[in-house]
């Protein structure tokens, strides 16, 4: 087969704010950068965000970049990088600055400056008073942020390719990535494109989960890229389970809405979180709030006919400051479950957000992977950012408002490191043709029938993961989660497209999709079962304490014999003295 090709100085695939972020610093810098997007680059999952980005900005109450890097380790559970989590945090007063000249029209405080909402887990002085720390365009702060990051790189001539779907890396016998073999959905044409640098920034994986905040295209694909190219993934134990998903539905309810002054309530309107959590109460860290719900349902203290959720009250706001900061939730709220916040309590329960984990970086977006047992070594041209990578600054559970900041902070970083590869390597290295064929393996793999249905098989698996991997675990049930997921992909094994449906390239994507979710699903519940101790959002009721003498570490996992490594955490900032860990109460 012929195959199109096309040449740049760097790819980068996903055009979600991680990106365009990237894409933009690559433009400005004068590389040829292509951007490779299986949906139109708008439609991106960032476009969902709602609370907002933080930064120390102090424009409500008093801040340091210093108290929120503290916040951020102390929420991580003491597994973030400490050298990243302070290059985020001291970055963040500038990017969002940044920001705001590229265009993004933040809300206002009366006396012109941007508006910044309190939110979980955030402190002043290092675990004193309430901090107001998230930077908020309404509750649609993700949709302004990525149309003002499109509309720059339209501006300085970023190359996108919009609805082409990349399969796999293209990489040489010393591991060095050249590429991707991408398909274009409309057409169902394979492409090559060839690159100096790569940067993967395909989002995170909250669909393996049945009820989840995430949108349908968030399948891991670039997780599972990085798996199939032997690069482990780290962390993977770690999901968020965000407390306030509307109640079986999982449409998002931004912690902004707590952060405005809403509070949950159980059965006998008893606010419950002041027993779990004394000072910071509904704004405790995600983790805390979601296990408190979950225990509230348990003890028969649900709201509803079946006792199954939990009610957060926004009436007490009154309908002018719902209207003015929290406009998308009364939409959802009233087109999801026919309640309109300002009148009745909204049902919220639990649901699959954010993961932590992901393909293992440095601050400067370089994917490293380590040896078995040995060094880390930066992978010669291939770069990471966004939900997909695991920089680590986020640890075991990412505090609201950070990953934002973290798309931002780690795009820029990652595109001016590409760009100073780039005057290292003038010229494109050869792209030998094993490389291509393999990638157009598994293509063509979809192109017999099967005795198994793709839409089945993806269903069970959300439900396994919802049942056997979810807020709290256990070892019985995450190994039979672990038996559970293996089938599915021995079942996926027997799976085909009938005559019929390969005619339609969304069926391919689907099965693709699928592929990449079941990689991914296993990465997360191998690494749990590993995992014998409560930290962040990975609560073992068999383990219920944090086991920092045998658990302070970062958990790779490696796709081939499906084994897992392990690899220290980077305690040592970078100018100041580390966060040692403490207990963690709120
Ligand atoms: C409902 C919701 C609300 C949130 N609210 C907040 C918030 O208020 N504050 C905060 O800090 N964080 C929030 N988050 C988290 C945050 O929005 C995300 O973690 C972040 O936006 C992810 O950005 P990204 O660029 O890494 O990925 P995404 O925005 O998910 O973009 C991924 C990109 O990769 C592309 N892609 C994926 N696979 C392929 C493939 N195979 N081929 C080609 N392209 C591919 C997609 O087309 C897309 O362009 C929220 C998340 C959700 C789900």
């Amino acid at each position: 087969m012929k195959l199109a090709r096309r040449r740049f100085d760097c790819l980068v695939i996903g055009a979600g704010g991680a990106g365009l972020r990237a894409a933009w610093q690559l433009a400005e810098g004068d590389a040829q950068v292509a951007v490779v997007s299986k949906v139109f680059p708008t439609r991106s999952h960032t476009v969902a965000a709602q609370g907002g980005v933080n930064a120390a900005l102090g424009n409500v109450l008093p801040d340091s970049w210093h108290w929120h890097m503290y916040d951020t380790v102390k929420g991580g559970d003491y597994l973030g990088d400490q050298d990243a989590i302070e290059y985020l945090c001291r970055a963040a007063n500038r990017l969002v600055i940044e920001l705001e000249h590229a265009g993004v029209p933040f809300s206002r405080l009366p006396d012109g400056k941007i508006y910044q909402r309190p939110f979980g887990g955030q402190s002043q002085a290092f675990g004193g008073a309430q901090a107001a720390r998230t930077c908020a365009a309404a509750d649609r702060t993700g949709h302004a942020i990525l149309h003002a990051l499109y509309q720059q790189n339209m501006r300085a001539k970023t190359h996108f390719f919009d609805e082409f779907f990349a399969i796999d890396l293209l990489r040489d016998a010393s591991g060095a990535t050249l590429g991707a073999l991408v398909l274009e959905i409309e057409t169902g044409d394979l492409l090559v494109i060839e690159s100096k640098t790569t940067l993967i920034a395909t989002g995170g994986a909250g669909r393996m989960y049945r009820t989840s905040t995430n949108a349908l295209i968030n399948t891991g694909d670039g997780l599972a890229m990085a798996l199939r190219a032997g690069i482990p993934l780290q962390d993977m134990e770690f999901i968020q389970f965000h407390p306030t998903g509307l109640a079986g539905v999982g449409v998002l309810i931004t912690e902004g809405a707590r952060g405005e002054g809403g509070y949950l309530v159980n059965n006998t309107g008893e606010r419950f979180m002041a027993s779990y959590a004394p000072q910071a109460q509904d704004l405790a860290s995600r983790d805390v709030v979601s296990r408190a719900i979950h225990l509230e349902v348990a003890a028969g203290r649900g709201c509803g006919p079946r006792g199954d959720y939990v009610e957060l009250k926004l009436e007490h706001l009154g309908e002018e400051v719902i209207a003015q900061r929290l406009p998308g939730i009364r939409e959802s709220a009233l087109r999801f479950a026919h309640i309109d916040p300002a009148r009745a309590p909204i049902p919220v329960y639990p649901t699959a957000h954010y993961i932590m984990g992901g393909i293992p970086t440095n601050r400067f977006g370089e994917v490293v992977a380590p040896e078995r047992h040995g060094p880390e070594e930066p992978q010669p041209g291939l770069y990471a950012v966004g939900e997909c990578a695991c920089v680590s600054v986020h640890g075991a559970n990412r505090l609201g408002g950070n990953s934002l900041l973290d798309i931002i902070v780690f795009g820029r970083a990652a595109g001016n490191q590409m760009l100073a590869a780039l005057k290292a390597q003038r010229y494109h290295r050869p792209l030998p043709e094993e490389a291509v064929e393999r990638a157009l393996a598994r293509v063509a793999r979809w192109e017999r029938p099967g005795t198994e249905s793709i839409a089945d098989i993806g269903s069970e698996l959300r439900q396994v993961m919802e049942q056997f991997c979810g807020v709290f675990r256990r070892q019985e049930v995450l190994d039979e989660g672990v038996k559970r997921v293996r089938a599915l992909r021995e079942r996926l094994a027997h799976a085909g497209l009938s005559d019929q449906s390969r005619t339609f390239n969304t069926a391919r994507i689907e099965a693709l999709e699928l592929e990449n979710l079941i990689e991914v699903a296993l990465a997360t519940v191998v690494s749990a079962a590993a995992r014998s101790e409560s930290r962040g959002a990975h609560s073992r009721v068999d383990f219920p304490e944090r086991d920092d003498a045998h658990w302070l570490k970062h958990s790779l996992y490696f796709r081939e014999g499906e084994t897992l490594d392990y690899k220290p955490v980077r305690m040592k900032p970078l100018t100041v003295s580390a966060f040692p860990p403490k207990p963690r109460v709120y």
